[in-house]
Protein backbone atom coordinates (compact mmCIF):
# COMPACT_ATOMS: atom_id res chain seq x y z
CA UNK A 1 0.00 0.00 0.00
CA UNK A 2 3.10 2.30 0.71
CA UNK A 3 4.68 1.39 -2.31
CA UNK A 4 1.34 1.77 -3.92
CA UNK A 5 0.91 5.73 -2.61
CA UNK A 6 4.78 6.62 -3.39
CA UNK A 7 4.15 5.81 -6.92
CA UNK A 8 0.78 7.61 -7.35
CA UNK A 9 2.68 10.52 -4.90
CA UNK A 10 6.06 10.47 -5.03
CA UNK A 11 7.38 12.25 -2.13
CA UNK A 12 9.67 15.45 -2.57
CA UNK A 13 12.28 16.68 -0.80
CA UNK A 14 10.98 19.27 1.54
CA UNK A 15 14.29 21.72 1.11
CA UNK A 16 14.94 21.37 -2.52
CA UNK A 17 11.99 19.54 -3.83
CA UNK A 18 13.56 17.26 -6.09
CA UNK A 19 10.88 13.79 -6.13
CA UNK A 20 11.48 10.51 -5.10
CA UNK A 21 12.37 11.16 -1.25
CA UNK A 22 11.03 13.70 1.52
CA UNK A 23 14.88 14.43 2.55
CA UNK A 24 16.92 13.25 -0.84
CA UNK A 25 20.78 12.14 -0.62
CA UNK A 26 22.00 15.21 -1.81
CA UNK A 27 20.26 17.28 0.93
CA UNK A 28 21.08 14.69 3.25
CA UNK A 29 24.74 14.84 2.25
CA UNK A 30 24.98 18.43 3.11
CA UNK A 31 24.23 17.85 6.60
CA UNK A 32 27.39 18.03 8.96
CA UNK A 33 28.17 15.32 10.81
CA UNK A 34 30.56 15.84 13.79
CA UNK A 35 33.82 14.90 13.32
CA UNK A 36 34.50 15.06 17.15
CA UNK A 37 32.89 14.12 20.26
CA UNK A 38 32.86 15.74 23.06
CA UNK A 39 32.47 15.37 26.94
CA UNK A 40 28.79 15.63 28.27
CA UNK A 41 30.07 17.59 31.33
CA UNK A 42 32.68 19.84 30.54
CA UNK A 43 31.91 19.63 26.65
CA UNK A 44 35.61 19.26 25.68
CA UNK A 45 36.72 16.82 23.16
CA UNK A 46 36.75 13.05 24.42
CA UNK A 47 37.25 9.81 22.47
CA UNK A 48 34.33 8.55 21.16
CA UNK A 49 32.42 11.00 23.66
CA UNK A 50 33.51 8.74 26.75
CA UNK A 51 33.12 11.09 29.95
CA UNK A 52 36.04 12.05 31.31
CA UNK A 53 37.14 10.38 34.84
CA UNK A 54 37.74 13.64 36.25
CA UNK A 55 34.12 15.29 35.27
CA UNK A 56 32.18 11.24 36.27
CA UNK A 57 34.17 12.05 39.85
CA UNK A 58 32.44 15.42 40.37
CA UNK A 59 28.96 14.33 39.45
CA UNK A 60 29.70 11.07 42.21
CA UNK A 61 29.28 9.00 39.45
CA UNK A 62 25.77 9.87 38.47
CA UNK A 63 26.73 11.31 35.20
CA UNK A 64 26.18 9.66 32.04
CA UNK A 65 29.20 7.26 30.94
CA UNK A 66 29.47 8.14 27.31
CA UNK A 67 27.54 10.83 24.98
CA UNK A 68 27.44 10.06 21.31
CA UNK A 69 26.03 13.18 19.03
CA UNK A 70 25.59 12.71 15.35
CA UNK A 71 25.66 15.85 13.68
CA UNK A 72 26.55 20.24 14.41
CA UNK A 73 23.11 21.78 14.79
CA UNK A 74 23.18 23.46 12.07
CA UNK A 75 22.48 24.57 8.30
CA UNK A 76 19.43 21.42 7.52
CA UNK A 77 19.57 19.21 10.63
CA UNK A 78 18.56 22.70 12.09
CA UNK A 79 15.92 23.45 9.90
CA UNK A 80 14.66 19.44 9.98
CA UNK A 81 14.55 19.68 13.53
CA UNK A 82 12.54 22.75 13.88
CA UNK A 83 9.89 22.35 10.80
CA UNK A 84 9.05 19.13 12.36
CA UNK A 85 7.54 20.80 14.30
CA UNK A 86 5.12 21.77 11.89
CA UNK A 87 3.31 18.55 10.21
CA UNK A 88 3.59 15.17 9.36
CA UNK A 89 5.92 16.05 6.28
CA UNK A 90 8.14 17.19 7.89
CA UNK A 91 8.11 15.40 10.67
CA UNK A 92 8.50 11.93 8.43
CA UNK A 93 12.08 13.87 6.76
CA UNK A 94 12.54 14.09 10.37
CA UNK A 95 12.85 10.13 10.48
CA UNK A 96 14.40 9.62 7.74
CA UNK A 97 17.57 11.94 8.86
CA UNK A 98 17.48 9.44 12.54
CA UNK A 99 18.36 6.89 10.16
CA UNK A 100 20.89 8.30 8.56
CA UNK A 101 22.63 9.65 11.25
CA UNK A 102 22.12 6.03 13.51
CA UNK A 103 23.65 4.35 10.04
CA UNK A 104 26.66 6.62 9.77
CA UNK A 105 27.18 6.72 13.48
CA UNK A 106 27.37 3.04 13.71
CA UNK A 107 29.75 2.87 10.72
CA UNK A 108 32.00 6.06 12.79
CA UNK A 109 31.70 5.53 16.11
CA UNK A 110 30.59 1.75 16.23
CA UNK A 111 27.03 0.25 17.36
CA UNK A 112 25.53 1.24 20.95
CA UNK A 113 25.31 -1.90 22.76
CA UNK A 114 21.83 -1.02 26.07
CA UNK A 115 19.52 -2.78 27.48
CA UNK A 116 17.10 -0.47 27.47
CA UNK A 117 16.22 2.63 24.91
CA UNK A 118 14.33 5.86 26.66
CA UNK A 119 13.52 9.41 24.99
CA UNK A 120 13.96 12.40 26.96
CA UNK A 121 10.61 12.78 27.75
CA UNK A 122 8.76 16.27 26.88
CA UNK A 123 7.17 18.45 29.13
CA UNK A 124 3.47 18.56 29.08
CA UNK A 125 3.16 21.74 27.44
CA UNK A 126 5.22 21.20 24.77
CA UNK A 127 3.96 17.70 23.49
CA UNK A 128 0.56 19.32 23.22
CA UNK A 129 2.13 21.10 20.46
CA UNK A 130 0.21 19.15 17.35
CA UNK A 131 1.69 16.14 19.40
CA UNK A 132 5.25 15.71 17.47
CA UNK A 133 7.55 14.17 19.65
CA UNK A 134 11.20 14.22 18.28
CA UNK A 135 13.15 12.72 21.16
CA UNK A 136 10.73 9.97 20.84
CA UNK A 137 11.12 9.60 16.64
CA UNK A 138 14.70 9.10 17.66
CA UNK A 139 14.85 7.03 20.57
CA UNK A 140 12.55 4.99 17.47
CA UNK A 141 15.08 4.86 15.40
CA UNK A 142 18.26 4.25 17.47
CA UNK A 143 15.68 1.32 18.87
CA UNK A 144 15.31 -0.36 15.74
CA UNK A 145 18.53 0.04 14.22
CA UNK A 146 20.92 -0.61 17.55
CA UNK A 147 18.40 -3.30 18.68
CA UNK A 148 17.85 -2.20 22.27
CA UNK A 149 13.89 -2.66 23.14
CA UNK A 150 12.45 1.32 23.24
CA UNK A 151 10.69 2.13 26.93
CA UNK A 152 8.57 5.21 26.95
CA UNK A 153 7.50 5.01 29.95
CA UNK A 154 10.65 4.39 32.41
CA UNK A 155 11.36 8.50 32.59
CA UNK A 156 8.90 11.23 32.87
CA UNK A 157 8.35 14.82 33.45
CA UNK A 158 7.39 15.43 37.06
CA UNK A 159 7.55 19.10 36.07
CA UNK A 160 7.42 21.64 33.65
CA UNK A 161 10.93 23.41 33.85
CA UNK A 162 10.95 27.26 32.78
CA UNK A 163 12.07 28.57 29.79
CA UNK A 164 15.84 28.22 29.24
CA UNK A 165 16.77 31.65 27.94
CA UNK A 166 19.26 33.24 28.62
CA UNK A 167 20.81 31.26 30.88
CA UNK A 168 24.62 30.29 32.28
CA UNK A 169 25.40 26.22 31.83
CA UNK A 170 25.46 26.34 35.80
CA UNK A 171 22.04 28.24 35.68
CA UNK A 172 20.59 25.38 33.25
CA UNK A 173 21.97 22.52 35.35
CA UNK A 174 20.14 24.20 38.16
CA UNK A 175 16.81 24.95 36.48
CA UNK A 176 16.21 20.75 35.13
CA UNK A 177 16.87 19.63 38.72
CA UNK A 178 13.89 18.04 39.75
CA UNK A 179 11.90 17.74 36.41
CA UNK A 180 12.32 14.21 35.82
CA UNK A 181 11.38 11.07 38.19
CA UNK A 182 11.18 7.01 37.13
CA UNK A 183 7.97 4.79 37.41
CA UNK A 184 9.27 1.38 38.00
CA UNK A 185 12.77 1.16 39.70
CA UNK A 186 12.63 -2.94 39.50
CA UNK A 187 13.02 -2.35 35.57
CA UNK A 188 15.65 -0.15 35.72
CA UNK A 189 17.91 -2.18 38.64
CA UNK A 190 21.13 -3.22 36.90
CA UNK A 191 20.31 -2.45 33.41
CA UNK A 192 22.75 -0.18 30.61
CA UNK A 193 20.56 2.41 29.55
CA UNK A 194 20.85 4.08 26.44
CA UNK A 195 19.05 7.78 26.82
CA UNK A 196 17.49 9.69 23.74
CA UNK A 197 17.37 13.46 22.32
CA UNK A 198 16.94 15.16 19.54
CA UNK A 199 19.47 18.24 20.60
CA UNK A 200 22.00 18.32 23.15
CA UNK A 201 23.18 21.62 24.15
CA UNK A 202 24.83 21.94 27.72
CA UNK A 203 24.04 18.70 28.65
CA UNK A 204 22.26 19.27 31.60
CA UNK A 205 18.92 17.45 30.40
CA UNK A 206 21.07 14.17 30.13
CA UNK A 207 22.56 14.82 33.29
CA UNK A 208 20.01 15.21 35.31
CA UNK A 209 18.27 12.48 33.71
CA UNK A 210 20.87 9.80 34.16
CA UNK A 211 21.35 11.07 37.87
CA UNK A 212 17.78 10.13 38.56
CA UNK A 213 18.12 6.81 36.65
CA UNK A 214 21.70 6.17 38.18
CA UNK A 215 19.82 6.79 41.25
CA UNK A 216 17.36 4.00 40.84
CA UNK A 217 20.14 1.25 40.23
CA UNK A 218 21.14 1.55 36.51
CA UNK A 219 23.95 0.11 35.59
CA UNK A 220 25.22 2.43 33.41
CA UNK A 221 23.95 5.30 31.15
CA UNK A 222 24.51 6.49 27.76
CA UNK A 223 23.39 9.27 25.95
CA UNK A 224 22.60 9.44 22.26
CA UNK A 225 21.67 12.75 20.57
CA UNK A 226 20.18 13.19 16.93
CA UNK A 227 22.42 16.66 17.07
CA UNK A 228 24.85 18.87 19.22
CA UNK A 229 24.60 22.73 19.11
CA UNK A 230 28.25 23.50 19.27
CA UNK A 231 30.24 27.04 20.82
CA UNK A 232 26.86 28.01 21.83
CA UNK A 233 26.61 31.65 23.22
CA UNK A 234 24.30 31.46 25.93
CA UNK A 235 23.15 34.93 25.91
CA UNK A 236 22.01 34.86 22.46
CA UNK A 237 17.78 34.94 22.21
CA UNK A 238 18.19 32.62 19.10
CA UNK A 239 19.21 30.07 22.13
CA UNK A 240 15.82 28.29 23.35
CA UNK A 241 16.47 24.97 24.35
CA UNK A 242 17.99 22.42 26.44
ZN1 LIG B 1 16.78 17.74 -1.42
ZN1 LIG C 1 34.90 16.31 30.79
Amino acid sequence: MENILKYLFPPKCIFCGVQGDIFCETCLAECSLLTSQYCLVCDLPSENGNTHERCLKRFGGLAPARLLCAYSYSGKVRDCIKFSKYGARQFLSLRKLCMEATSVCAEIWGSVAADLCLPIPSSPKKLSYRGFNQANMVAEEVSRSFKIPLRKDLLVRSRNTEAQHTQSREGRRENVKGSFAVTDRRELAGRKILLVDDISTTGATFLESARVLNEAGAAEVQCFALSKREKVCYNSPAYARA
